[in-house]
């Protein structure tokens, strides 16, 4: 007996949700889409160096975390790669472990 009104709100609210949850495909259009493709690929770079600030300085934020892999658009074995790169260089200080400024 005192389930039967508890359902009803329930099968409102989740009306309510649908409505709200509707996706629409053009959904990544919103932001420019820019064409990833990983840069050490296309270079066919050997390996990675963690000397080569210059580089992976592209791939860390202002705060020093290494940007991840669906923004810099790396592939999962160089991500990987400049990931251990950036850990060495931060170990010699040539990379802030946090906050430039
Ligand atoms: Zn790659």
């Amino acid at each position: 007996m005192a389930e039967y009104p508890a359902r009803s709100e329930r099968s409102s609210d989740s009306r309510g949700r649908d409505s709200r949850d509707s996706r629409s495909p053009d959904r990544k259009r919103r932001f420019q889409v820019r064409k990833k493709v990983c840069r050490f690929c296309v270079d066919k770079t050997p390996f990675i160096d963690y000397k080569d600030v210059k580089t992976l300085r592209f791939f860390i934020t202002e705060r020093g975390k290494i940007l991840p892999r669906r923004i810099s658009g790396n592939c999962a074995r160089h991500q990987r790669e400049i990931t251990v790169a950036l850990q060495r260089c931060r170990n010699i200080a040539l990379v802030p472990f946090s906050g430039e400024k």
